[in-house]
């Protein structure tokens, strides 16, 4: 739990970041990889993109995977070396991959033949060259919400394994083209490790199929995925790494002097992170008790995008040390039914003016944000 005696005297809503956390998830992964001299993780910029935090990451001598020329230009800003940089994404403009090639990054994840004749293009017109790997749709399924799976057959992302040898062929003929090796990301907040172990049999079957057309790849990219607790973060603040870096290690068969990628995001950065708000007004409705509270889903957007869960503190009920536990609906104030972040949750009797924290909160919470309502964008501070 949160104790109040940590946070900053501001405004609600805003975020707050423990970076001492932060510091023993990095140190957690660099234990279970550090053995390995072709592995590689780089950090997931989408999940949080704090100018801190990427600081944090990225002194600890972590790479970036990057899905827009904003996300490149932040992780340089915060000191990822251009060598360590990835740019993937189904949809990268004109202007992205220029920035990107002048800015010399480590390859893009390219997704479909059309925007490797672009980046051709480009690269031929800067005189320079583009190292690409290809992102391939595994076609495997994966244990999360539907909205969070990458890796089947009907989502958008990716190039169909079948195209795979015509499009490295394609690559190959191309004179700007350094063709690097192949990429796959297969879902989100994924606790089985089974999930992950059929991402790497299909890399297994990928490979032989390469070897069977004469082909080679010097990188092979796994992607990100692995979940966290949202259930219980005391529990579980820091992810179990050594069962998901096991996995790979026991699963996949790389070749001679291949390099192996990961690209984590959420289980970096999801526990370090709360929500802090407080709450406006409680109100007896006919059938439910609401609390209503000062953030939204313009603050945090997962309960209503994803149907997704935050365990929800009232840290100064908790210090009152009274009341019994009632059942309320933890509500913001945005103009929208589904600004709901919890139903029918037990909380400790809550009061107006009570801070209340929404827990797990460090990824996919403040860097998707916005502004409807014209409310403020909320801020992310670090704990004291
Ligand atoms: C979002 C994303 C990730 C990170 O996913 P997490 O579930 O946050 O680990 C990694 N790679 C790619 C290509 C992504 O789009």
């Amino acid at each position: 739990m949160l104790s109040i005696e940590q946070l900053p005297r501001v405004q609600t809503p805003y975020y707050i970041y423990d970076t001492a956390l932060l510091q023993r998830t990095l140190d957690a992964i660099h234990a279970e990889t550090r053995d390995h001299d072709n592995w590689h993780v780089h950090y997931a910029v989408k999940a949080n993109a704090h100018p801190d935090i990427l600081r944090q990451i990225a002194a600890a001598g972590f790479g970036a995977d990057c899905v827009s020329g904003g996300e490149v230009q932040a992780a340089l800003a915060a000191g990822f070396p251009a060598s360590e940089i990835v740019f993937a994404g189904v949809g990268k403009a004109d202007w992205e991959i220029r920035n990107a090639l002048k800015a010399g990054i480590a390859m893009f994840n390219v997704e479909s033949l059309e925007e490797l004749e672009v980046i051709h293009e480009i690269a031929t017109l800067l005189n320079t060259r583009a190292r690409v790997s290809f992102r391939i749709n595994p076609d495997v399924g994966a244990h999360t919400h539907a909205h969070i799976t990458t890796g089947k057959a009907e989502n958008k992302f990716g190039i169909a394994k079948e195209d795979m040898v015509h499009v490295i062929r394609q690559a190959q003929q191309m004179q700007r083209i350094d063709f690097m090796g192949l990429h796959f990301h297969i879902g989100s907040q994924l606790l089985e490790m089974d999930d992950f172990a059929a991402l790497c049999t299909r890399v297994n079957e990928m490979q032989d199929e390469l070897e069977a057309a004469g082909l080679r790849a010097n990188n092979i990219n796994v992607g990100g995925g692995l979940g966290v607790d949202y259930q219980d973060p005391d529990a579980h603040p820091v992810p179990n790494f050594k069962a998901y870096f096991q996995t790979f290690t026991r699963g996949l068969k790389l070749r001679e002097g291949q390099q192996l990628h990961f690209e984590l995001g959420r289980a970096v950065v999801a526990q370090m992170g709360s929500l802090i708000t407080r709450c406006l007004y409680v109100k007896q409705a006919k059938v439910k008790k609401f609390a209503i509270v000062d953030a939204g889903f313009t603050d945090l957007i997962r309960p209503a995008f994803y149907g997704a869960y935050h365990k929800v503190e009232n840290l100064t009920a908790a210090t009152r040390g009274e009341g019994e536990p009632t059942l309320y609906d933890v509500v913001g104030p945005i103009c929208e039914s589904s600004d709901v972040f919890v139903t029918d949750y037990s909380m400790p009797a809550t009061r107006r003016g009570d801070l209340i924290a929404l827990r797990s909160a460090g990824a996919y919470g403040e860097i998707m944000a916005s502004g409807y309502n014209c409310r403020p964008l909320p801020k992310g501070y670090l704990m004291e």
